[in-house]
């Protein structure tokens, strides 16, 4: 049987954008290919920051770039600086139009908008999805949409975040220091954040972020973030322009990839998150990149390579330390970042660490702590 496609792409957000982009530069050599997307149209509706570490990609897109961030407990506040790997933030705005601009030069590429796609048929070797008036085929599908979680399949925290963008009738900011993470707030079984972008002296996101062991809705948020907004621009008049919010699974059971190659899940439940820290956005382009090869190489697209068992097990630990002890988690990270090369720190939260990386950090946990806890993880 023929079929209509090489490759079909369900989901076009980051990972299919990123994907399909790459693949529509290709040119001729390009596969045919699907993006099978729910939603019409393509608007703001998030920001990705990560650290322009040397792998780093697309940092042409960033908005801004910082090379100084701060961590702050209630006493100790560390000002990292980062100008080797300075922290930046892409708009999703500005990452959607630069891949679809690419994506429509290829006429090898469909881009199918405002279908959902749902029940996938194998047939003769072939993947069959019914869209609206029609359907497409393919020998291989690449799963981006997020997967149905399982109940038992919980992860060790959630990273709930809300946060709004305001524009302030005066000066406010120093947009010259990020603030990572500035633990203003103590509240019992949970690490809670202020998280501050500033884009210029009188623009910038503000976020409130919890590190806990459910899921925080908007309005659950709402309270935090009203008086961090206050706390950030005083009294100043300012207009809010944009609002996210999202929730980040951290630690979810090890994405193995499935035993099937024509059929791949990828994203961010799929293996695409930094596990302990949840950072996706670079992750997701490095697969991208190396899919890419693959394809070049006459081979089908792979999923999210698996951290190393090590890497695993160092990542686990450190969120089962958060989970247990999150009244020590302002003075873990405030110890982290006080090391004297920020280095290690910085590829273990953005997505390369190194063994020695991890070990670097691990050696920042109360030993006594660190200990349990290890010993508890042996029989898990
Ligand atoms: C507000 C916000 C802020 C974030 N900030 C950061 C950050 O600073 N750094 C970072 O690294 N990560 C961040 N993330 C996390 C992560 O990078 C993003 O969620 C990223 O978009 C995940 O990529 P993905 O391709 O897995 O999922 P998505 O980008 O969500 O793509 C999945 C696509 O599948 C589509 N879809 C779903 N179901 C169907 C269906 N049935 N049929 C067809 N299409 C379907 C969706 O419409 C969507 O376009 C943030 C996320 C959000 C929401």
């Amino acid at each position: 049987m023929e079929s209509d496609y090489d490759l079909i792409i369900m989901g076009g957000g980051c990972a299919g954008l990123s994907l399909a982009m790459r693949l529509a530069e290709l040119g001729g050599e390009c596969p045919r290919v699907a993006i099978i997307e729910r939603r019409e149209n393509y608007v703001h509706d998030r920001t990705w920051s990560y650290w322009a570490t040397e792998s780093a990609q697309l940092t042409h897109l960033a908005k801004s770039d910082w090379k100084k961030v701060l961590v702050g407990a209630a006493d100790q506040r560390v000002v990292v600086d980062c100008d080797k790997t300075p922290y930046q933030s892409i708009y999703s705005d500005a990452f959607y139009q630069s891949a679809l601009r690419k994506i429509s030069k290829n006429k090898r590429i469909d881009l199918f908008l405002g279908e959902s796609a749902g029940v996938v048929h194998q047939k003769n070797n072939l993947w069959q999805i019914n869209i609206k008036n029609t359907s497409v085929s393919a020998p291989q599908v690449i799963d981006t949409r997020p997967p149905k979680r399982v109940s038992d399949e919980a992860p060790i925290l959630w990273q709930s975040f809300s946060g709004v963008e305001v524009k302030c009738s005066q000066d406010v900011f120093d947009d010259r220091v990020a603030t990572l993470m500035d633990f203003t707030e103590v509240t019992l079984g949970e690490i809670r954040f202020l998280y501050l972008l500033p884009y210029s002296p009188t623009c910038a996101l503000i976020e409130a972020t919890v590190f806990g062991k459910r899921a925080m809705s908007p309005s659950e948020l709402a309270g935090m973030l009203d008086g961090l907004i206050k706390k950030s621009v005083g009294s100043v008049a300012y207009e809010i322009t944009y609002r996210e919010h999202f929730v980040i699974p951290m630690g979810l059971g090890d994405h193995v990839p499935g035993g099937d190659p024509s059929y791949v899940t990828v994203g961010l439940e799929s293996g695409g998150a930094r596990a302990s820290t949840g950072y996706v956005f670079q992750r997701i382009q490095r697969w991208a990149e190396g899919a890419v090869s693959e394809i070049k190489n006459g081979k089908p697209v792979p999923g999210h390579v698996r951290d190393s068992w090590v890497i695993r097990k160092m990542d686990k630990l450190f969120l089962r330390v958060l989970e247990r002890y999150p009244e020590r988690g302002p003075e873990i990270f405030v110890r982290l970042f006080s090391m004297r090369d920020s280095g290690s720190v910085i590829r273990f939260m953005n997505d390369e660490p190194t063994l020695w990386d991890s070990i670097r950090v691990m050696s920042v946990l109360p030993y006594g702590i660190f200990i349990k806890e290890l010993v508890r993880g042996i029989f898990r």
